[in-house]
């Protein structure tokens, strides 16, 4: 695309169309992501908090069964029986028969004596007087106490639940240990993924439960402290370089926190998966639309091109021929004034040439003079006559018309006019003429026309000492008349080749080419009904052909 103007329009088209077929789709795919991940994020916050709701619910449950269980226990039995350790070793069979949770049971009076144990640390733990223990003025004070985990004798995690029993005036507690394995359980079954994580806290956010990376059992855990949250949450944190999910709910039987920890990322997988697969496919599209917007717009500018250079061709030639019928006219007319006094004068020196032989001057010493005189001006008569001849025939010439053409005879037309040019060069012009060439009809102005053009070329190419060679023949086969003109000039190079009869096509200096000759050339052998062709090698030299038909 040379015009810049051409350019420009290019450019406009192709950001307007990408402009306006990439925006609305980025408009489009952002706006779908955006509802599909807030609803998505919704999704995985309700579920997260659905699940803490219902391991905060199995807990309690658990917890309120097992008070429930040793809270019938010691309202049901009386003091006196279960101090019988026969008849509470039964009583722990049984309830290790339910739930083997139960790690031992112990019978404690109001001033914190054990009275009565059942477990495997008899010897150690029955003379023990739990009085100044803080779970003893629990259970005192409100009725059940729940500990904190603890380790113990075995070091295993396990916490106790003591429930107070009164019988008259008299009070005493049934104490049980209970295993921590299966609240560990229950926990454990909201550690999703690969990299979810669930455990409990107690009010000094101590670790009650293990949990899978966020620190160890009795210890602080690796998370936001939760021990003093209230209700049911869900929130996203920014916690040791990584964004986290954090979802707790609080115990009802006991003021310890569940926390479940969750990997955004892991849980937005699959939206961030579909994400990954709709932008690849929106960056494919985006590709073929700026693609197709190139290419389309390319042909488009191309056929424009193409157009305005046709439109400028036949604009010119238009121009030019209007121009060459003016200076026809004009030829014809000075041509025309001119040929009646040379008529005159060719008429005289006629008529003095045969004074010269009637009269008997031959005597007259000056006679030579006289007779080489009258032949001189009767030559000169005849080259003024040759050539107002042919400027009426350049005058008719420019009117298209059917005439009987000798192209031989045209071709010696065109060389005469550039015969001095060539000498001047020191350029040999050969011809090389089919004797029986037939006549054609044609129009031999507009033949002359494109002889000139090519010879110019050709004299312009060997710029000087050189030769032309021109040759006519008759193809039988296809009944045409052919006319070769082959310089031994530099030669076109294959990428000049290709436009040489584009308009305005020229390789020559400002002023010495307008590359409108091979232009108007190409169109009128295609009036004419014939075919130019062109034949080059760098170095060796150019033929031009031309076809025309012969009848
Ligand atoms: P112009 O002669 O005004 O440049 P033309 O249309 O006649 O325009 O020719 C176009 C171009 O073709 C020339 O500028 C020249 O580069 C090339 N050309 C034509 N004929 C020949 C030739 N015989 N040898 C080498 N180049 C040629």
């Amino acid at each position: 695309m040379q015009q810049p103007y051409l350019k420009k329009i290019w450019w406009e088209i192709v950001i307007s169309i990408i402009i306006f077929s990439i925006l609305p789709l980025f408009v489009l795919g952002f706006f779908i992501y955006h509802q599909f991940s807030v609803s998505y994020s919704g999704k995985i916050t309700d579920s997260l908090k659905t699940l803490a709701e219902n391991r905060q619910g199995a807990l309690d449950l658990f917890f309120e069964e097992r008070v429930a269980q040793l809270t019938t226990l010691a309202g049901t039995q009386n003091l006196e029986k279960l101090k019988d350790e026969g008849y509470l070793n039964k009583v722990f069979n049984i309830l290790q028969a339910r739930s083997r949770s139960y790690m031992d049971l112990g019978v404690i009076d109001q001033d914190g004596a054990h009275l009565a144990y059942v477990g495997p640390y008899y010897n150690i733990l029955k003379g023990v007087n739990y009085k100044n223990e803080d779970w003893f003025d629990g259970v005192m004070a409100s009725g059940i106490y729940i500990s904190d985990v603890f380790l113990g004798f075995r070091k295993v995690p396990h916490f106790i639940i003591a429930v107070l029993a009164r019988e008259g005036s008299k009070v005493w507690i049934l104490r049980a240990t209970i295993d921590s394995d299966i609240i560990e359980k229950i926990v454990q079954a909201a550690q999703v993924g690969r990299s979810g994580d669930a455990f409990l806290v107690n009010r000094a956010n101590i670790l009650q439960t293990s949990p899978r990376f966020s620190g160890k059992l009795l210890e602080k855990p690796k998370a936001p402290d939760y021990s003093w949250t209230i209700g049911t949450n869900v929130e996203e944190v920014y916690f040791e370089g990584q964004n986290f999910l954090f979802g707790t709910a609080v115990l009802k039987n006991k003021r310890w926190v569940l926390v479940i920890k969750e990997d955004p990322a892991e849980q937005l997988s699959p939206l961030l998966h579909a994400r990954d697969i709709a932008a690849t496919i929106g960056f494919g599209g985006v590709v073929l639309i700026i693609l197709g917007a190139v290419f389309t717009t390319r042909a488009m500018m191309r056929e424009l091109q193409a157009m305005e250079r046709k439109r400028a061709a036949s604009e010119d030639m238009a121009v030019q021929s209007s121009k060459m019928a003016a200076l026809g006219k004009m030829a014809a007319g000075i041509a025309h004034e001119i040929n009646n006094p040379l008529a005159v004068i060719g008429e005289k020196a006629g008529w003095m040439k045969d004074l010269l032989k009637k009269e008997d001057l031959s005597v007259s010493k000056n006679f030579q003079e006289f007779a080489d005189s009258v032949n001189r001006i009767e030559f000169h008569v005849n080259r003024a006559k040759k050539i107002t001849h042919r400027l009426l025939s350049f005058g008719r010439r420019l009117e298209p018309v059917t005439e009987k053409v000798d192209v031989n005879l045209t071709l010696d037309e065109a060389i005469d006019f550039l015969e001095n040019e060539a000498r001047y060069r020191s350029i040999d012009i050969q011809t090389d003429f089919a004797e029986d060439l037939p006549v054609i009809q044609s129009d031999s102005g507009q033949l002359q026309q494109v002889f000139l053009n090519i010879l110019n070329n050709a004299i312009d190419a060997i710029v000087k000492n050189g030769q032309i060679i021109i040759k006519t023949y008759f193809i039988s086969k296809s009944n045409r008349v052919a006319i070769e003109i082959a310089d031994y000039g530099p030669g076109i190079p294959k990428e000049v080749l290709d436009k040489i009869f584009d308009p305005f096509f020229t390789t020559k200096d400002v002023g010495r080419g307008t590359g409108l000759g091979l232009s108007i050339s190409y169109s009128i052998i295609e009036k004419l009904g014939g075919r130019i062709m062109v034949a080059s090698e760098v170095g060796q030299g150019t033929t031009f052909t031309i076809y025309l038909p012969a009848a």
